[in-house]
């Protein structure tokens, strides 16, 4: 059940209205990573989120404050697109927000192209939905901190300053409820990754470049159990694929990752239990591809 209190969360001046900056100010309303985006996301997974009902509370309030934040950013953008009204000079600056909705809000972001709920990232996987909002707040701060680099009026300044702080407490609380699930950080799922493959960083890019840039290393080719393996195109043996490419059923299949699972985790029936089909592998036939049924021809 909703109910709207008469008071916004953050008290909202405009100085000057400056309808250039109102049209730019509707990419936190009905953009990518606007008000409305990240109200329906965390509302959704919330609703979603019937296994864990103290992460459920958490998803609920942030949603709930992401509209209250909303209902903040649609009043700076109509203060701002006021002047849209009345002067021919004014509305020229988005003619379709102007003629076509009076000079009022909609849900378009700053280049009049439509909300979609094709913005939302809910997966029904509690870690991997915790993990897609902490990006989505650090996209939100990042667009708030542009705009206040755009706006010299100092009440406007106040209201995104207030607006950009609050994505940071967001951030802060998805991170501490991904930690406090105690999950290993690349354990995602039920099913286990092929072992070996998966430590295997492929360096698809080598040679000189014209800004004297060589093959570069960094941690991202040792970290974590990583290490680098050159490819085929350079003379190197590329990924160790050679035990199962092309073969089905091979020993690592299906297996169930032992780590931590999200109590929301999708079950996964293990898929050793699909049988394993008899026909020789795409490896042993020497083939890139096999279909079943597919006449065999030999490659001498
Ligand atoms: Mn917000
Ligand atoms: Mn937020």
């Amino acid at each position: 059940m909703y109910h709207h209190i008469k008071k916004l969360m953050y008290t909202v001046n405009v100085g000057t209205p400056d309808v250039r900056f109102g049209n730019m100010l509707l990419e936190q309303f009905g953009g990518a990573n606007g008000e409305l985006a990240a109200a329906m996301q965390y509302t959704i997974q919330g609703w979603n989120c019937v296994d864990d009902l103290a992460r459920r509370d958490l998803l609920l309030d942030i949603g709930t404050e992401e509209l209250s934040h909303l209902e903040i950013v649609g009043a700076l953008i109509r203060m701002h697109l006021k002047p849209m009204k009345e002067k021919r000079e004014a509305a020229e600056a988005d003619p379709l927000v102007c003629i076509a909705g009076g000079g009022g809000l909609n849900l378009f972001n700053s280049q009049g192209n439509p909300w979609t709920g094709d913005y939302l990232k809910i997966t029904g996987e509690l870690d991997v939905d915790l993990r897609s909002n902490i990006a989505a707040e650090a996209r939100a701060k990042i667009v708030y901190e542009r705009l206040i680099n755009h706006t010299d009026d100092a009440g406007t300044v106040d209201a995104l300053q207030f607006l950009m702080t609050r994505e940071i407490t967001h951030m802060k609380a998805f991170s501490a409820a991904l930690e406090s699930l105690e999950k290993s950080p690349f354990s995602i799922g039920r099913l286990a990754v092929t072992p070996k493959l998966v430590d295997e960083y492929f360096n698809g890019s080598t040679g000189d470049g014209d800004e004297g840039d060589t093959d570069m290393h960094g941690p991202w080719q040792s970290s974590f159990g990583l290490h680098a393996v050159e490819s085929p195109m350079v003379g190197g043996k590329g990924l160790s694929n050679g035990a199962v490419d092309g073969v089905a059923g091979y020993e690592a299949r299906g297996k169930q990752d032992s780590a931590q699972k999200a109590t929301t985790a999708t079950k996964v029936q293990t898929v050793d239990k699909k049988p394993i089909p008899k026909n020789e592998s795409a490896a042993q036939k020497g083939r890139q591809a096999t279909l079943e049924g597919e006449p065999v021809i030999s490659v001498k």
